[in-house]
Parts: structure tokens; C-alpha cells; sequence
């Protein structure tokens, strides 16, 4: 009823500089109160169209910017976000369920860095040349922005993994229509609020909300976006695959993980023990990077196994605008049956469920508790051919197991069908090298978890994705280079 929608978030979609609202909305969820307190434009082919002709015309303009330009208006927005940077952390949490903590401490400013780190790597790039000197040839490349950029990004980060995107492509030349996830779509909007004022020229970056299924492949399948960046699960990478075949696209594809921490007995365990537990349940442990798969040398494994969950029974589960709490809710009702599945799954099969899900009580505030909360959850004595040990469950979860050689453990580790990030704790520097060079996996961390260098490439191999995202792999991937010979 109208009296009722009044009281809701209503977002529009951003297309040509302007808010349009849309003739029909999904409803968006509060995953802390399980209260429906947004509507989310639900759109499809029209307003996918529209988005497009406004990037397309835009285009001339802001790719014939000069890169400083370019870069002084991605600062201004920065600057702007930043700002704003409060606002945009309580959106953000209300909107996914994370901790108002995380939101404010990593979200957000990651998002803010996200604008200034391309704003000045654009600067600096250098294309190449060679010469064939004795018989008067010189040759160089030079590189342009590609055109329409489709940007698809998912839930568990919203902000943080959009700009990621629309940083380079819009530094690189490029305009774009951005779909973020319909259910956390309300920081993108809040930011399209300050496109203006940032300077950037209307249609540069034109926002779509709505589903995958009709936004999402409407853009995939539009012939006017000859790329992708896209940022979620492998199965939706491979439909993405399949929509853009017969357009021949350019695709960067981020996917899913399901990345072990490898522990060697000579670890020390004083700084092993919180980083695994942040690995493995930061965020609700939904991050593509988390920890799910932890093998643990054979002579530690009973000490390192009684510390971790000791202290996982220490994390604090509960309302996430409370500063005081460790984890917040689950981002759906539906994303919470499926992992509380794969406990069950467990159990089934034989593993022991050492805290957590089914072990411990939740107790919840009165306010959340239709929330979709779950506490951190161990599992032990888990087979490495089980579900919860091969299948992404992208939850507060996680498996330890133990092991008992260098060789053995390199094996397991690459024994899923992902590679995106693994971790491995030892003082042996040695054996740190030589573990990280076998790893199957596109990101190694040694005794440390997320740090990140964003010049350095970000990305997985085999079914955790094609391409990388960097300072020089986003540039290589919004501009298309053209190889020139000249004779002297
Ligand atoms: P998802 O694949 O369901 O959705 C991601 C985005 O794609 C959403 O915006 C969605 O609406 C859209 N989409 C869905 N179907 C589509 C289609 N047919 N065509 C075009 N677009 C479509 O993923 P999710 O559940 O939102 O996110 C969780 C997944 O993302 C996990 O697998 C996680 O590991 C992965 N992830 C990967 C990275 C990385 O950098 N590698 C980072 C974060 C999350």
C-alpha cells in the first residue's frame, strides 16, 4: 500500500546524471531484523538500453579527458565519499548485515582508496617501444579506453567490490553501466548522488538496479558493451561465458574460493590463532578470501585445535550497528539455510561440530531476532571428498583438519576445483617459498592474511576466475592497445 511504501528506502536508477524511477521494485531485506525496509528498482532490458545510449554518448567526451583531469575528478569523489564516509559505513551495514566496524574500518575506506589509488595510477603508465634501428624501423604501442564498460558486482561487499570496478574503467577512459547486487544496492545509489558534484560529466557512470537475470544478462548480452567485469559466484560466471559468446567479449571474471590456511608446526601460533579466526569468519566469513580449509600440522594440531575454538567462542554475534560485536547477520534467509545445510551435511557424514552451529546457543537482542544470524562454527574430522571441504559455503564456517608432510598438505590444499588465496604459517623461510610456488592459487599469504598491495595483481586460477585486477592488469583490461610501426 502506499502508506506503507512511504515508510521505505525507494532507490532510483541513475542513468544520464538523472534519477528515473522504475515502473517496478524487489523488496530489500534488513538481514539483521529480517524487516523488508527498501525497494529496489526492478529493472530489465529498457532501462539497460537507456543506460547504454547514455554511456555511448558520453563516451567522446570523457574518453578525450586528459588523464589528469580524469584523475582530479576521482579524487574529488573520493574526497566526497569520504566525507560522507559515516553515512555511507551505516548503509552499509544496515543494508548486508556486516558489522557497523567492518563497514567503517574496511568497507568504505577501501572504497574512498579505491578512486584515489587509480586516480593516480593512471598517471604513471608507459606503453612501449622498440626499434629495428638497421633497417629503420621503429615500433610503439599506444592505448585507448575500450568504450561501454558492463560492470556486475556481488553482495558480500558492495561498495568496496563496485569501485574497484568504476575506478579504473572511468580513470581508463572508458563510461559504464554499473549493476550492483539487488540486495545491497543502497551505497551504490548514495553514491551516485555525488557524481555531480565530483564533476563527473552526466552518462559517464550510469547505474542499473535489479536482478542478474534481467539487468545482468541484458547487459552481458547487450552489443554494445564489448566488455565485462564481473565479480560473483563461478556458476554465474559460467552463464555470463556462455550469454557473451556470440559477441565475442572481453571478460574479467573474480569468483568464488574455497582457500586453505596451512599450518606447519614451527608456526607461531601467538599470531596464527586471531589471524585464522578473522580469516575464517570476518565479514560472516562471507569474503571470497576467507579461510574454509584449515591443515593444521600433526604435532599442534590438538593445541592450535583447543586455542581456536576457545577463542571462536569468544567472537560476539549480534546486532551489527552495535561497535562492540564481532559478527553480524548472514546476508538471507536463504543464504542461511544453505549454510547451516552444510553443518548438517557434516554431521551426517561423521565430522564433529566442535562449536557453533547446533553446539552453542545464540542469544539475540529483541530487536534481531528475525535476523539471520548463525555463531562461528568449527568443524573437525572432516574427509577432504566431503561438501563442506570441496564446495564454496561462503559462510562462518570452517573445516581443520591435520596433516603430516610438506608434500601431503600441497596435495590437499590444490585438491578443489578453485584456487584463489591460500595462507601458510611457518618461520621456515624456506619452506614458505616453496610452498607458495606450488600452491594453486592466484593470491599466497605468509604468516598474514588480506593484505594487499593494489598495484599487485588480484585474482584466482581455475574455477576461481580469468583475468586479474590491479594498477596494470585493470589497465590492460579497460583499454585496448594498438601496435604502430613507423619507418624512419
Ligand atoms: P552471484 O554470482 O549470485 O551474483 C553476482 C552478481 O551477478 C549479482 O549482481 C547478480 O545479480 C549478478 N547476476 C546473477 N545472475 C546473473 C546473470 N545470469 N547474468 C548476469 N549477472 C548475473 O554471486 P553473489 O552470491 O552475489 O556473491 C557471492 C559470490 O561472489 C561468491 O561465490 C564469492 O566467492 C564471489 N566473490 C568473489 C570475489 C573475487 O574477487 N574473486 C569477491 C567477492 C565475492
Amino acid at each position: 500500500t502506499m502508506a506503507h511504501s512511504k515508510a521505505l528506502l525507494v532507490l532510483e536508477n541513475f542513468i544520464a546524471g538523472k534519477f528515473v524511477p522504475c515502473s517496478s521494485y524487489i523488496d530489500s531485506y534488513n538481514p539483521s531484523t529480517g524487516d523488508v525496509y527498501c525497494r529496489v528498482p526492478d529493472s530489465g532490458k529498457e532501462e539497460v538500453e537507456a543506460a547504454v545510449k547514455a554511456a555511448k554518448a558520453a563516451f567522446p567526451i570523457w574518453s578525450s579527458k586528459s588523464p589528469l583531469e580524469r584523475s582530479q575528478i576521482l579524487n574529488k569523489l573520493a574526497d566526497l565519499i569520504e566525507h560522507d564516509l559515516e553515512a555511507f559505513a551505516q548503509a552499509e551495514s544496515k543494508d548486508q548485515g556486516k558489522t557497523i566496524t567492518f563497514a567503517r574500518t574496511t568497507d568504505i575506506p577501501r572504497a574512498v582508496y579505491n578512486f584515489r589509488f587509480f586516480a593516480s595510477s593512471i598517471l604513471h603508465h608507459m606503453t612501449e617501444c622498440t626499434e629495428m634501428a638497421s633497417m629503420g624501423f621503429m615500433h610503439y604501442t599506444s592505448r585507448a579506453p575500450v568504450g561501454v564498460a558492463g560492470l556486475i558486482s556481488p553482495w558480500n561487499l558492495p561498495l568496496y567490490l563496485l569501485t574497484w570496478k568504476i575506478a579504473p574503467a572511468i580513470a581508463c577512459g572508458n563510461t559504464v553501466v554499473a549493476k550492483p547486487s539487488e540486495m545491497t544496492s543502497v551505497t551504490a545509489w548514495m553514491m551516485c548522488k555525488l557524481l555531480e558534484k565530483a564533476g563527473v560529466p552526466h552518462g559517464v557512470v550510469n547505474v542499473v538496479f535489479g536482478t542478474g537475470a534481467k539487468v545482468g544478462e541484458a547487459l552481458v548480452c547487450h552489443p554494445d558493451v564489448p566488455l565485462i567485469s564481473f565479480t560473483g559466484s563461478t556458476l554465474t560466471a559460467q552463464r555470463i561465458t556462455e550469454k557473451s559468446a556470440p559477441h565475442c567479449k572481453r571478460l574479467s571474471l573474480e569468483l568464488g574460493g574455497k582457500n586453505p590456511a596451512i599450518i606447519f608446526d614451527d608456526a607461531d601460533l601467538t599470531q596464527c590463532i586471531p589471524t585464522t579466526l578473522r580469516s575464517s569468519f570476518a565479514n560472516q566469513g562471507e569474503i571470497c578470501l576467507c579461510t574454509s580449509r584449515i591443515f593444521v600440522q600433526r604435532g599442534i594440531y590438538n593445541e592450535f585445535l583447543k586455542s581456536f575454538v576457545t577463542e571462536a567462542k569468544k567472537w560476539k554475534v549480534g546486532n551489527p550497528s552495535d561497535p562492540t560485536v564481532d559478527m553480524g547477520a548472514l546476508i538471507s534467509k536463504e543464504h542461511l539455510e544453505k549454510v547451516r545445510s552444510y553443518v548438517k551435511k557434516a554431521q551426517a557424514e561423521g565430522a564433529r561440530v566442535l562449536c557453533g552451529e547446533g553446539v552453542d546457543s545464540l542469544a539475540l537482542p529483541t530487536g534481531n531476532q528475525k535476523g539471520y544470524f548463525m555463531l562461528p562454527t568449527v568443524i573437525a574430522e572432516v574427509k577432504d571428498e566431503s561438501c563442506c571441504m570441496q564446495e564454496e559455503i561462503f559462510g562462518p564456517v570452517t573445516c581443520v583438519v591435520a596433516f603430516d608432510t610438506e608434500e601431503e598438505v600441497i596435495e590437499r590444499a590444490n585438491n578443489v576445483k578453485y584456487g584463489l588465496a591460500a595462507t601458510v604459517w611457518s618461520s621456515n623461510v624456506g619452506r614458505v617459498h616453496r610452498v607458495a610456488q606450488r600452491l594453486q592459487s592466484g593470491l599466497v599469504w605468509t604468516n598474514c592474511w588480506l593484505v594487499r598491495d593494489l598495484n599487485l595483481p588480484f585474482g584466482g586460477m581455475k574455477a576461481s576466475g580469468i583475468g586479474r585486477e590491479g594498477a596494470k592488469d585493470s589497465y590492460e583490461f579497460f583499454t585496448e592497445v594498438k601496435t604502430i610501426t613507423i619507418k624512419h
